[in-house]
């Protein structure tokens, strides 16, 4: 290499990526060196612990160097895609299988020597190991550029193993991450100020960096992560504890007027508000005529009833002449808040109006005038409301619900409208353990609605396999007989987009057909036009269709009491909180409701574990901490997704005592240095600027 490069040098300037090669990586969310430097790996091969095929026992983890056999894919009943790939050597004979990952098929030709690591299952008498990471280890294509890698590279005792993607092998990435730390690792800032990594006997930045990537041992990799571990935690814990002292110094509006919309909006419900409502009414309304800016997060199980506490928030702002904002993460959910909240507020008097990214111009332009002249009271929309011609001068409070769904950066933006001082609301239904709140939210006020609206039975919840469907859609069938209403939800994850959408509609067309005949059957996905969704939901909220299919647009707070009946697909594609939020679309009636999880025949036993713990536990917080403990918080918690310099390798509950030493820390720290103006302050501020800028605009300045 003759050209320098850093940190910041976009990947596609590396020897061995191109264009095409980029926009693989691209894919995986590494876009420059840096980003490739903490693309850590899933998990380590040891190669010492390889064992003989024929040696392989069901319920046991692996690691196998075998042949390629035979591999070939078909097409499964729901239109999706299985690989199967016989792998051989002198001992015995084991498959691997993947669904839906046919650019797979490729690699696998016959006679390539193959590592493949994971649970051996037995299925059909026969052992085999589903998604199981894996290695080819002669593939030219990803070998290539791969040359000039030291020959212990991949053979070394404890070898990485990175997630991949379609273009990108394992042994080239691997080769290229290691060329990037052997250029680079030295020049990445260490970030901990130094008596901190001494006290907490924490390796340098460079060495973490170089052992969780290729570590010498596991003593080596256990100090790494550590290390990597508390940085995290320390970033955001101190960039929380930083914008919680700038908030909290904020002066906000002063809003006096005694709440009598309020009241007459209360007294218009068909039903009493519950305790827990009042209660979260109190804190908020309390805040509010503080004089001090809220900045509060209110959590509340999924069908709590947490709209109707944005309503009374906005409706006391409305009422002393001010506008609010309601902002949701998704065009379905905030066209949804925006008819329930203008059949609440109409008959008050009150001006609703709906923005997302396709309102048609014509409107959108009407909107922004009403906004603009104070005529619209009350603005529900997606993040569509937060573009830059939007203009809400009498703007006094912000809600955002489903926070978690927008991630650690867009928050601070809602934050910043352009009356610095407007009170913040934000809702979310996943609940937050303690340990994780404490960590990611440490800058808001916490307010939390534990009860449950009178008169909800609980939710049955049924484990169904393949043998179990046509009873299960006879079922389903009675439910429609007696009026009442069906979803049957279908993964699309990102990955597989296009197939997983294929395999959607196919099942669409099947439960028109078939299942449900003489039936109005709907499709609901992220991908179609707004108008069609609208159309969509409008004809199953009304009844007309009694049967949504849907991908996961239906996650996050769609409301449709007279839904009684739920059919999850591979529920094992799912996390716990995203199940949870799913099965929280029914069971909002009066009636009696029941969820099916469908399940795929092959199963790892700990997948089949995590399901059935879902099956067994209908509490939000139960469900949120075992998907922390099992798969960490970016995942579930919309941190990764984003792109924020978020967790990648800590893990809240998990790493708790890490944690807490670490809050210790950053309390000392500002202590010591509360506006970090010190010398190391300073640095830590600029690293932290350049790192959040987008989530936090006072650090800029
Ligand atoms: P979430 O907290 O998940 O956002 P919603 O606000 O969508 O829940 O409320 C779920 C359903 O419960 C809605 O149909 C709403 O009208 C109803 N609801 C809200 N509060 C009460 C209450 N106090 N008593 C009875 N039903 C209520
Ligand atoms: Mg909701």
């Amino acid at each position: 290499m003759t050209t320098p490069f850093n940190l910041e040098t976009h990947v596609q300037f590396l020897k061995s990526v191109g264009p095409a090669r980029a926009r693989s990586l691209d894919r995986l969310g590494i876009t420059t060196v840096g980003d490739l430097l903490t693309h850590y790996p899933r998990r380590y091969f040891d190669r010492s612990a390889t064992v003989p095929i024929g040696r392989a026992r069901p319920g046991t983890e692996v690691t196998v160097l075998g042949e390629v056999l035979t591999s070939g894919d078909r097409r499964t009943r729901t239109g999706g895609s299985l690989l199967t790939v016989s792998l051989g050597d002198d001992s015995g004979v084991l498959f691997c299988i993947w669904f839906n990952q046919k650019y797979l098929k490729n690699q696998f030709r016959p006679g390539r020597k193959v590592m493949a690591s994971g649970l051996v299952q037995r299925h059909q008498g026969r052992l085999q190991l589903a998604h199981p990471d894996f290695e080819i280890l002669d593939d030219p294509s990803d070998m290539a550029g791969a040359e000039g890698a030291p020959a212990g590279l991949h053979t070394g005792r404890l070898v990485p193993v990175y997630g991949l993607t379609a273009g990108v092998g394992q042994h080239w990435l691997r080769a290229l991450v290691h060329q990037s730390l052997e250029k680079l690792a030295d020049q990445t800032p260490e970030i901990l100020p130094p008596e901190i990594a001494r006290r907490r006997a924490l390796p340098s930045r460079a060495q973490a960096l170089r052992d969780i990537h290729f570590p010498a041992d596991q003593r080596a990799l256990h100090e790494a992560r550590r290390r990597l571990v508390y940085e995290e935690l320390f970033t955001v814990q101190l960039l929380m504890a930083l914008r919680r002292e700038h908030d909290h110094r904020q002066a906000g509006l002063k809003l006096e007027k005694p709440g009598d919309l309020t009241r007459r909006l209360v007294e218009s419900l068909p039903f009493p508000l519950t305790r827990a409502q009042r209660r979260v009414s109190a804190d908020i309304l309390t805040d509010l005529r503080s004089g001090r800016a809220m900045h509060r997060l209110l959590q509340g199980d999924v069908g709590s009833g947490k709209t109707l506490v944005a309503l009374i928030a906005a409706l006391f702002v409305v009422e002393q002449g001010y506008q609010a904002v309601v902002m949701a993460p998704t065009e379905v959910l905030a066209l949804q808040h925006g008819v329930v909240m203008t059949r609440l507020c109409a008959p008050l008097g009150i001006t609703v109006e709906t923005l997302t990214g396709s309102t048609p111009a014509a409107r959108r332009r009407a909107v922004l005038n009403a906004a603009a002249a104070g005529e619209c009271d009350l603005l529900v929309g997606t993040h569509a409301v937060l573009e830059s011609d939007v203009r809400l001068p009498k703007l006094a409070l912000a809600v955002v619900d489903e926070q978690h769904r927008f991630g650690v950066k867009q928050r601070g933006k809602t934050a910043a409208t352009e009356q610095g001082a407007a009170h913040v609301l934000v809702m979310s239904a996943t609940p937050i353990p303690r340990s994780l709140a404490l960590t990611l939210y440490g800058d808001l006020d916490l307010s939390l609605i534990d009860e449950m609206p009178v008169g909800r039975i609980p939710i049955k919840t049924i484990l169904a396999r393949d043998g179990d469907e046509e009873a299960m859609w006879e079922e389903c069938r009675g439910e429609v007989a007696r009026g009442r209403q069906v979803y049957v939800i279908y993964p699309v994850i990102e990955e597989t987009e296009g197939q997983d959408l294929k395999a959607a509609t196919v099942e669409c067309e099947r439960m028109r057909h078939e299942v449900f005949p003489g039936t109005r059957v709907e499709l609901l996905h992220g991908r179609m036009k707004s108008k069609e969704k609208q159309a969509v939901m409008d004809a199953f909220t009304s009844g007309e269709a009694p049967v949504l299919v849907a991908t996961t647009v239906v996650e996050v707070g769609v409301d449709v009491p007279n839904a009684t009946a739920m059919v999850i697909h591979n529920p094992e594609r799912f996390g716990l909180a995203q199940l949870h939020q799913l099965r929280g679309r029914i069971g909002r009636g009066k009636d009696a409701s029941r969820c099916w999880l469908l399940c795929d025949r092959f199963l790892s036993e700990e997948t089949w574990e995590r399901v059935k713990f879902f099956s067994e536990h209908a509490d939000g917080f139960a469900l949120a901490e075992e998907d922390l403990r099992l798969r960490g918080p970016g995942d579930a918690w919309g941190v990764r997704q984003h792109g924020t310099p978020g967790f990648k390798l800590a893990n809240p509950v998990r790493d708790a005592e890490l944690a807490r030493e670490c809050r210790d820390d950053v309390e000392a720290l500002l202590k010591s240095d509360p506006a970090l103006s010190g010398p190391q302050g300073k640095q830590l501020r600029e690293e932290l600027a350049r790192a959040w800028a987008a989530a936090v605009p006072f650090m800029a300045g």
